[in-house]
């Protein structure tokens, strides 16, 4: 089976050059001590010699002594991403083999759940860092965040499919691998590394409910698969309620909700292709009789504005679910992303009959889960309408959370 991946990485394969030796502050030795898996250039006292993405590194302390090794990549801040700590030990196949299997277990749990699309390998919580793989059915999707790892997808990729029966790899650049085009090689953003080629939408179970997934031209890899059991409350609270889903994508709310037995939905966006889908996932799963009996709404627009206007309408409903993009990737823009939850959380609980219940998801990564929780009760508290019965959390089991830098999603349930 490995010998039917694009030849183009088996070639690859063999560019690695001369290990690059590298000195680094105590202090970064400490916290790689501690399993911490990034090394910062700015914490890189000495390198032996500039070397190319994907050549290894090995960081040594003042005696001579092993601290980590890992992918070394001169084109990005973090100059180390550690694959070993504290023991030396080789990078090679069964390396990868190894971590891919310890992947793989944690994911059993989901067996059994009629749940085909989830995250393989979650990067550096899964000890896989600057690597991502999401599985849709029998394709899986690679997205990697740093060209060094690009000599060493020939052996991770074969053990991956020695492991899982896959009929398909799909390769994802992050948006920064592709401003240094040189690096890539001839990769491709959406190349097909293993089997044939996409000819229309894949679709996913999750939980039983099916989605069409586009892993090329889709957001993330095509699904927000990190939502799955803040789906499955959601449909916990669904019957008999008119529910507005805003940022509804593709209807992962909209779709469970539905099956809970609600009688109405709204899907608010305002992307039209993302009404489009959620119309036909809705489609998809017309066999379910809750769904076929629910009215599926969908509005076009901006968020803040519709819902503005809906409160102006004097429109009520049983439950309001707000999960926007990530409004901060930087600290700086913290501030103005709690304004911004706020403002929704203000909206949210107007539209809410008495008692109604509110959702409210953000998937900021600098907005800690404490501010996160302060801006929307405050705001619900403005407007005269404190939450209630709060319960909070966060990711699904795909999305482990070893590495406590990756917690981004928090997702707050409450009446009010
Ligand atoms: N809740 C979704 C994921 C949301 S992704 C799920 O469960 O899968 C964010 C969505 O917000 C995208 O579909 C995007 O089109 C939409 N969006 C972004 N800014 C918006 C705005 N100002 N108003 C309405 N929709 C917006």
């Amino acid at each position: 089976m490995p010998s039917s991946l694009h030849p183009l990485l088996a070639e690859l394969a063999r560019m690695p050059g001369k290990t690059v030796k590298l000195q680094a502050s105590n202090s970064a030795m400490a916290s790689l001590h501690r399993g911490y898996p990034w090394l910062y250039a700015e914490r890189v006292k000495a390198e032996s010699h500039r070397g190319q993405p994907g050549d290894l590194g090995v960081v040594y302390d003042g005696k001579g002594r092993f601290v980590a090794v890992g992918l070394y990549d001169p084109l990005s801040p973090i100059r180390l991403r550690v694959l070993r700590a504290s023991k030396p030990g080789p990078i090679d196949r069964a390396f990868f083999a190894d971590r891919l299997a310890a992947a793989l277990v944690r994911r059993l749990p989901l067996q059994g759940t009629q749940t085909d699309g989830y995250r393989l390998v979650h990067g550096e919580s899964d000890k896989m860092p600057g690597m991502v793989i999401d599985r849709y059915g029998a394709t899986a999707v690679v997205k990697i965040y740093t060209h060094a790892w690009i000599p060493y997808l020939h052996d991770c990729l074969a053990s991956l499919l020695e492991q899982q029966p896959l009929d398909r790899l799909v390769l994802r650049l992050s948006r920064g691998l592709q401003e240094h085009p040189a690096y890539l090689h001839g990769l491709r953003d959406g190349q097909i590394l293993y089997g044939d080629p996409l000819s229309g939408m894949l679709t996913c179970l999750e939980n039983g409910l099916r989605f069409e997934v586009d892993p090329i031209h889709g957001q993330k890899t095509g699904f927000f698969l990190d939502q799955r059991d803040n789906r499955a409350r959601v449909e916990q609270l669904a019957r008999g309620k008119r529910v507005l889903n805003a940022f509804s994508y593709n209807g992962g709310f909209s779709l469970a909700a539905a099956r809970g037995g609600a009688v109405e939905v709204t899907s608010l966006d305002q992307s039209g292709q993302a009404l489009e889908s959620s119309k036909r996932n809705f489609a998809l799963n017309a066999q379910v009789p809750a769904i076929a009996a629910a009215r599926h709404l969908t509005i076009q627009d901006d968020a803040f504005r519709a819902m503005a206007e809906l409160v102006k309408q004097g429109q009520k409903y049983d439950m309001v679910i707000i999960d926007p993009p990530a409004f901060a990737v930087r600290r700086s823009q913290v501030k103005e992303a709690l304004n911004a939850y706020g403002r929704l959380a203000h909206l949210g609980v107007s539209l809410l009959v008495t008692g109604g219940n509110i959702v409210l998801a953000s998937c900021s990564n600098p907005v800690s889960p404490e501010d996160f929780r302060e801006a929307v009760c405050a705001a619900a508290i403005r407007a005269g309408r404190p939450l209630q019965g709060i319960m909070e959390s966060g990711h699904a089991l795909d999305h482990p959370l070893d590495f406590p830098d990756s917690r981004y999603l928090k997702c707050l349930f409450a009446t009010a």
